[in-house]
């Protein structure tokens, strides 16, 4: 039994693995010296103050293409 929820657990990270891997990268964003989501300064060259504010903006960047016409 233990070993079914072993493999679950793998197949849950392989998973996760290649959702991130095939996950669309957006074009590279110049620096601009803040951050594209809260516009706090940050220094070259990171264009977000960290991996939240990647996500958020990726999440709503997203959400904006699929409702693009
Ligand atoms: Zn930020």
């Amino acid at each position: 039994m233990a070993d079914n929820v072993d493999d679950a657990n793998k197949l849950a990270d392989l998973q996760l693995q290649v959702a991130m891997a095939g996950r669309e990268r957006p074009v590279i964003r110049p620096f601009m010296g803040c951050c594209y989501w809260c516009r706090d300064p940050v220094a070259a060259p990171k264009v977000f103050c960290d991996a939240d504010c990647r996500d958020d903006f990726e999440r709503d960047a997203a959400l904006k293409g699929r409702v693009k016409r």
